[in-house]
């Protein structure tokens, strides 16, 4: 059989993290009763008109400017026209002459090392509404709640060659706005979806064959099968002398197969056009400046910075700067205590084990910094031993306590050099007179019976460092 190399191509749309929707005032938040957040506009009645949300706007610009963009500084809306009852306009709200951003690039990694993947363009548009099937057999409804939810849909070059480079472009969109706050880009929730365009060609061959798109991928899973199965069926095709035809396919997970949906349509078959409703946006130098200036630090330049500034090596800093929550959460943890390194293990060890265990999405813990500080601090001084401020912090994740009170309340802070840690020692030598015996005879062995009893009666009141301090004098001076 021939070489074949497959072409990959996405058009991924993001669901801004707005308050309000793109063309009027009604909330965005998802999971109403159906048809609650509508107006007017939003459901397309005759007479309403849309006014543009300025945030809308400025998060299709932070997101152009982080994926490297050039921007459109007059830009349009167009609209789209078709029938289909989610829309209840009959036409989308759309860009297509004048996107706000394009020619942008990302990077990505995968285990051949670091690739560009180009940007075509970022345009705003709006979500349309969702039909319900399922739950009804002889008719459909549809909840036009999400009808007018801002969306950016980003459209790459075809520059992917495998599922690996997709996901890792996924993940890398997904990171990026995450950590610009523009959107939560969770595919299981639909703030995040792909659109696969695909299509195959001989090894070597410089022009591309005839792609088909896939719709309905909810998750990475997904995506990678899906691809799988396409470029599987696409190569069969060929080789048995056919020609693929250029389509939309929707993507059946269960059944790991696709079926065709429609024939691709063309731009010219939405009769687009300048929509009439609203002016053209302008955006001035000073706002994409204020903007550029405002841009938080993003995942791969913190990861730079925890390397070079704390020492952290780079895996746990690629770990550490996931989520822009926990990343934030660590420094402030780190500077807090003054000591990034020991912050990054309690992070690497305590934070994220308890988070695996208890099931918690790393962004989703949440604990005052101080306390984790408070606690790195009292065991560096060797106010409690590591054993106990392990548990003790497990408090702190779970109900965010204040350690340093706690510690105190259940008296598990280590008093060094009291009465207790010498009455304890003269008791436990008088209790076990044999092991003594062997002790005092050069028997070293029996060294950690003693220290280990002791830890257990003082349940970590005292330190192992403390206690052999003292059972060694104290046992040098009975030899004399
Ligand atoms: P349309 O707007 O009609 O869907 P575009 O030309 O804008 O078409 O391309 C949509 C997506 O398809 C883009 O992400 C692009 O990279 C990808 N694409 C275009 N041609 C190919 C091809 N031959 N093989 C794979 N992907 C392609
Ligand atoms: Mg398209
Ligand atoms: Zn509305």
């Amino acid at each position: 059989m021939k070489q074949y190399e497959t072409i990959i191509g996405l058009e991924v749309h993001v669901e801004l993290a707005t308050k309000t929707k793109i063309f009027c005032g009604c909330s965005t938040e998802f999971g109403g009763a159906p048809n609650t957040h509508t107006c007017p506009v939003c459901t397309g009645m005759p007479g309403s008109l849309p006014v543009l949300n300025r945030q809308v706007v400025e998060y299709a610009l932070k997101a152009g400017i982080a994926a490297n963009c050039r921007i459109h500084q007059l830009c349009k809306f167009d609209r789209k026209n078709y029938f289909y009852p989610d829309n209840p306009q009959n036409y989308q709200i759309s860009q297509l002459y004048l996107p706000i951003c394009y020619d942008g690039w990302v990077e990505i990694d995968t285990s051949a090392g670091r690739k560009k993947i180009r940007i075509h363009e970022m345009h705003m548009e709006e979500d349309a509404g969702k039909l319900i099937h399922d739950e009804w057999e002889d008719c459909s409804l549809v909840d036009y709640n999400r009808s007018g939810v801002p969306l950016i849909e980003i459209v790459s070059e075809p520059d992917m060659r495998s599922s690996e480079e997709v996901i890792a472009y996924l993940e890398k969109l997904r990171c990026m706005m995450q950590y610009l706050g523009v959107s939560d880009c969770k595919l299981q929730e639909g703030s995040m979806r792909a659109d696969v365009n695909l299509s195959v060609r001989e090894a070597g061959s410089e022009t591309f064959g005839t792609r088909t798109e896939m719709k309905n991928l909810n998750s990475f899973k997904a995506i990678a099968h899906a691809i799988e199965g396409e470029r599987e069926r696409q190569i069969e095709l060929l080789e048995a002398g056919k020609a693929v035809v250029q389509e939309t396919r929707r993507w059946d997970d269960n059944k790991e197969s696709s079926h065709a949906m429609r024939s691709k349509e063309d731009a010219k078959d939405y009769r687009y056009f300048p929509d009439p409703d609203l002016p053209p946006v302008h955006i001035s130098d000073e706002w994409i400046r204020e903007l550029r200036e405002s841009q938080p630090e993003l995942k791969e330049e913190k990861q730079l910075r925890y390397q070079k500034e704390f020492g952290l090596s780079e895996y746990d800093s690629r770990i550490l700067t996931e989520t822009r929550q926990l990343a934030e959460l660590f420094e402030d943890v780190a500077s807090l205590c003054g000591n990034p390194k020991k912050a990054a293990n309690w992070f690497m060890g305590e934070v994220l084990r308890l988070a695996k265990e208890k099931g918690r999405e790393p962004e989703k813990v949440s604990f005052a910094p101080e306390h984790l500080a408070d606690l790195i601090e009292m065991v560096e001084k060797k106010e409690v031993s590591p054993q106990n401020a392990r548990k003790v912090f497990e408090k702190v994740f779970d109900q965010d306590i204040d350690p340093v009170v706690y510690i105190e309340e259940k008296g598990l802070k280590i008093v060094e050099d009291t009465g207790l840690l010498t009455s304890t020692l003269e008791r436990i030598l008088e209790e076990n007179p044999g092991p003594l015996s062997e002790l005092l005879g050069g028997k070293e062995k029996v060294f950690g019976f003693f220290v280990g009893k002791m830890m257990r009666e003082l349940k970590g009141k005292a330190s192992p460092d403390a206690v052999r301090e003292a059972l060694t004098k104290e046992i040098e001076s009975r030899r004399k």
